[in-house]
């Protein structure tokens, strides 16, 4: 498959699509390395995942152009995921000796639990963020004693084949962890249908992750979902509205828009709807939306001509009241876009580029009416000065990742995961290594 930079239209490379039956050879690879590497004494896993982690570390700089040009990511932006892949390892490299079973007490013996990792995951990962989610499964599923078969979206499969590459030179033993560039329906499916894969990770649409999840329910194999948001960015009267105002565009044309926990509504109180409107239009129009590769670039371009003409599809019946700038020519460009009086589908569907819609609200009741009205609970923020109405909206909203008076919510060291049909599970934090293992119960009888 011809690889596209997305802001040139120029082809990269080629990668060869693994057929089904690679994708067992692969899978078989994993299976037969997966003993050793379960059984490798803890202190030396952690070892050769800080090797890992510092091998990334070492490559920086080529990951983040890898990703530029493959990706469309900002410089900056991309700097930021290589880095966060490193620091993924590195805390999940803190695990492999304390993945702590219990002792529970029991008449006539010891009773002890332990968490036995669970063989072969499979990690199938979408094209928005191909790095930080690809870092996201594999370090805990590693740290835990797995084996690790990942594949990476058609169109960028670039940076994982780059980490498979420094896993290897880091030490990580053959068929630890190996990328399988290849079709969903086909290698994705295979992981899904393939006795010998444990557990899958699947990060992309809640349509292609409802597949994912019946495919599983066959082998009753355990699933880790995080699927699309329609996460709203809460405004109250009281909030400090320059800096609500100076942020918004990044919580939601991060990535242009092609961000899972996007804030694409703007929710806000209708006595400051105008005044914000006011303050809004100057931060998009002064987003700098231009070549990835640029340092002063803050949104690059869609990842390919059908999504664009997707997230175009979405402004049809919609009113327009703020565009930011795009470049002309070549490469999939589309504006920052504020719309005042979204269509249905704006309003419910997630959009995945830089489209946000501006509505207004009565009260916190009605603020939290609207934010809960929509199927996706991901993410979203609430500004207010207020701190026991910030406490009662966060509470309120049904959303798994939420900000006060701020824009970001993803922590390597915290937990990340959906409500509602944004997912299913959490990855990162201190109990995504649990996700990767089954609990085993022992009792040893005393009795003479
Ligand atoms: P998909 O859900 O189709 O793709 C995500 C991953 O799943 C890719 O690796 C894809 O492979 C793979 N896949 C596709 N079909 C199957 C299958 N039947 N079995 C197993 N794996 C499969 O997302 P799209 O790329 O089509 O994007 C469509 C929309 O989904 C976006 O516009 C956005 O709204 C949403 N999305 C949300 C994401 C999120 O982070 N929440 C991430 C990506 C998309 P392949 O690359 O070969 O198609």
């Amino acid at each position: 498959m011809q690889v596209i930079d997305p802001a040139t239209e120029d082809v990269i490379t080629d990668v060869p699509l693994a057929a089904e039956e690679e994708a067992d050879a692969a899978i078989a690879q994993a299976r037969r390395a997966f003993p050793a590497w379960r059984d490798t004494a803890p202190g030396d896993r952690a070892r050769l995942l800080r090797r890992f982690a510092e091998a990334v570390d070492g490559d920086l700089e080529n990951l983040a152009r890898l990703e530029v040009r493959n990706s469309g990511h900002t410089i900056g932006n991309a700097r930021w995921e290589a880095g966060n892949v490193r620091d993924v390892l590195h805390y999940y490299a803190g695990a492999p000796e304390r993945l702590l079973g219990q002792q529970i007490p029991v008449a006539g013996g010891l009773d002890v639990t332990f968490h036995e990792p669970l063989g072969v995951v499979g990690l199938i990962v979408p094209w928005n963020f191909p790095m930080p989610i690809a870092g996201w499964g594999l370090a805990p599923a590693l740290a835990a004693g797995n084996t690790v078969v990942l594949k990476p979206a058609e169109l960028t499969p670039l940076t994982a084949l780059r980490l498979a590459e420094l896993a290897r030179e880091a030490g990580i033993p053959e068929g630890v962890f190996q990328v399988v560039p290849g079709a969903g329906p086909v290698v994705g499916q295979r992981f899904v249908t393939h006795p010998d894969v444990r557990k899958v990770v699947f990060t992309g649409s809640t349509a292609v992750g409802k597949q994912v999840m019946a495919g599983c329910a066959e082998q009753v194999k355990r699933l880790t979902l995080e699927l699309g948001g329609k996460s709203a960015n809460i405004v109250f009267a009281d909030a400090d509205l320059e800096k609500a105002a100076a942020t918004a565009p990044y919580g939601v044309f991060g990535n242009a828009g092609q961000d899972c926990c996007a804030r694409s509504r703007i929710l806000v109180e209708r006595s400051v709807h105008d005044r914000f409107l006011e303050l809004l239009e100057p931060a998009v129009r002064n987003l700098v939306v231009g070549d990835p590769g640029d340092e002063k670039s803050e949104m690059g371009p869609l990842i390919s001509a059908e999504h664009r003409e997707k997230v175009a599809s979405y402004l049809d019946d919609a009113e327009v009241a703020i565009r930011g700038s795009a470049p002309d020519g070549p490469g999939f460009w589309f504006p920052p876009t504020v719309v005042t009086k979204p269509g249905e589908r704006l309003l419910t569907e997630e959009v995945f580029g830089p489209v946000v819609a501006v509505v207004p609200f009565r009260d916190e009741a009605d603020a939290v009416r609207i934010a809960n009205d929509t199927t996706f609970g991901l993410s979203g923020s609430i500004w207010t000065r207020d701190v026991g109405r910030a406490l009662r909206v966060s509470r309120a909203v049904e959303a798994g990742n939420l900000s006060v008076n701020s824009h970001s919510s993803v922590r390597y060291w915290t937990p990340f995961g959906g409500f509602k049909q944004s997912g299913l599970g959490r990855e990162l934090g201190p109990d995504a290594l649990h996700a990767f293992t089954d609990v085993k119960n022992v009792f040893i009888s005393t009795e003479e």
